[in-house]
């Protein structure tokens, strides 16, 4: 299949459009045919956009919530009307299959509109201090300032929702921001700086910047940006924040999460159904991907079938078809690591209830497996594939205990309609975040989203991301 080859996209520094020493092409994870091409900023171009971002940090911090606003609302219109071209660019960097790729760009003009509306309400606290003898006659306002300019660091997965996750939050709360994006899929992050410069912020507030890993670690060790917000893989985060102890680091990082089902739960289809879809959904490249499933004992028979049958009807293959929910990997390399996990799984005494044929170049085929031993990757360590496994529990609280039975703690999804069981789940699962009633996988973009354990520090979800980007600073005033 033959793919469009756009123009080679500038980078942005300090919100000018440049090239930069040395072009590279982006290619489809599909047929790995060129999609477009972009160029590595050079060290002077990193320096000018670092330089830049510290250097207008004061003037952001100051610029009136209405100005933000606006410029976050313009770009939030202007990803709305290119809906369709923004889809396609995700779907021909990453892979994406077009349906999802759609979804994302929804998502991210949410999570503008979102900034849009924090930017003109984040406001901060009157405190009454005269509780004290000590401190009759005194108040305290307690506002929120920006930490000063943050570096992003971001994934392949979520080419473009993920960079507004950090971009929006950011200028939201008077931050300079500068964006590295993952060099696999630069294009859409591009995009984005395009139409920020469309807008009256200071340029010097958003520079995009393509760099090779050995230049990222610059950037993470540079003095004048004093906040790092990473998502990324576990290894490379735990590696960043073991470089910059001293710096303000969020880690938004990977998982293996679970869903439960409980015996009695009685909209089965629809737990199969959603359970299939969110474990294959991006061929398993999300971090909240369902991956490990346990299902109380009387019901696990009838859910695996109900599974593994909307497993098998899930349209896989070329990620343009409109059709297709389960396209490939981001690239052939990744596959085979996925294939090889699936193997090995199978070589230790796993059961294939569907899928496990070898890959075609970046496509895994859906799989579903059961009996797998307690220490196999496929349980332990983030597949990042298209690939389920099913284990039976005895009782709900069992059922607890096997999702809280990981060293990550992203999300988990309780099929269940009890509500003491639900409040039970939201009290002991050792997660960021507990969905009632559907698979781990949700995400709505205003809500705090964020790990525990390997999964990360911090929390991102506009407002929460605004929080960690700035620092309350409390000032102590006469009231008499
Ligand atoms: P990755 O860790 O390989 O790369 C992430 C980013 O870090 C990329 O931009 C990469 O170029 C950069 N990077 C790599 N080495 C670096 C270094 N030494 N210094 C500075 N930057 C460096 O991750 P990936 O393969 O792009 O993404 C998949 C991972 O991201 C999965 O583990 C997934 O779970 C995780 N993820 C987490 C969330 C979340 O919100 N928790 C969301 C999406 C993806």
């Amino acid at each position: 299949m033959s793919q469009r080859l756009r123009p080679v996209s500038p980078i942005w520094v300090a919100g000018r459009p440049q090239h930069g020493e040395e072009e590279f092409f982006v290619t489809h994870p599909f047929d790995e045919s060129p999609v477009g091409a972009t160029s590595w900023a050079t060290a002077g171009q990193v320096e000018a956009a670092v330089a830049a971002a510290s250097g207008a940090a004061r003037e952001c911090a100051g610029l009136p919530a209405h100005v933000r606003a606006e410029a976050l609302e313009h770009v939030r219109r202007r990803l709305d009307e290119e809906a369709e071209t923004c889809a396609e660019l995700i779907t021909a960097e990453s892979g994406k299959p077009i349906s999802w790729a759609r979804a994302e760009v929804r998502r991210a003009v949410s999570t503008f509109r979102w900034a849009a509306e924090e930017a003109r309400r984040f406001g901060g606290e009157v405190q009454r201090l005269d509780t004290d003898p000590a401190a009759d006659g005194r108040m305290a306002i307690v506002r929120r300032f920006p930490r000063g300019p943050v570096l992003g660091i971001t994934p392949f997965n979520f080419p473009l929702n993920l960079v507004a996750h950090k971009v929006a939050p950011a200028i939201a709360a008077g931050c300079p921001i500068v964006l590295k994006p993952a060099p696999a899929t630069p294009l859409s992050a591009l995009h984005l700086g395009a139409l920020f410069s469309e807008t009256d912020l200071p340029p010097a507030m958003l520079s995009v910047l393509p760099v090779p890993d050995h230049r990222a670690e610059q950037l993470v060790d540079d003095p004048r940006l004093p906040v790092v917000s990473f998502t990324g893989s576990g290894p490379v985060g735990k590696q960043l924040l073991r470089r910059v102890p001293d710096k303000h680091v969020t880690l938004e990082l990977g998982g293996n999460a679970a869903a439960l089902v409980a015996a009695d739960y009685a909209k089965r289809d629809w737990a199969a159904e959603r359970i299939a879809m969110f474990g294959n959904y991006q061929a398993g490249q999300s971090c909240i991907a369902v991956q490990r499933v346990f299902i109380e004992a009387p019901a696990f028979a009838d859910m695996a079938g109900r599974i593994v049958e909307c497993v098998k009807a899930l349209p896989s293959g070329d990620p343009n078809d409109p059709s297709c929910k389960v396209g490939p990997l981001i690239s052939a390399d990744a596959a085979a690591r996925v294939e090889s996990w699936i193997e090995e799984a199978v070589d230790e005494g796993a059961k294939v209830l569907c899928g496990g044929s070898p890959r075609s170049g970046s496509l895994i085929e859906p799989t579903v497996l059961t009996n797998v031993r307690p220490d196999a990757k496929v349980l332990r360590e983030e597949v990042f594939g298209p690939v389920l496994v099913l284990a039976s529990v005895d009782g709900f609280e069992a059922g607890l205990d096997a999702v809280n039975d990981s060293r990550y703690g992203l999300q988990a999804g309780v099929f269940t309609e009890s509500l003491p069981q639900a409040m039970l789940a939201h009290r002991v699962l050792d997660v960021g975040g507990v969905v009632i009633g559907d698979v781990p996988s949700f995400r709505a973009d205003q809500m705090p989203y964020g790990g525990v354990k390997a999964s990360g520090v911090g929390r991102e979800g506009v407002r929460w991301a605004m929080d960690d980007y700035t620092v309350e600073r409390v000032l102590v005033l006469p009231d008499t």
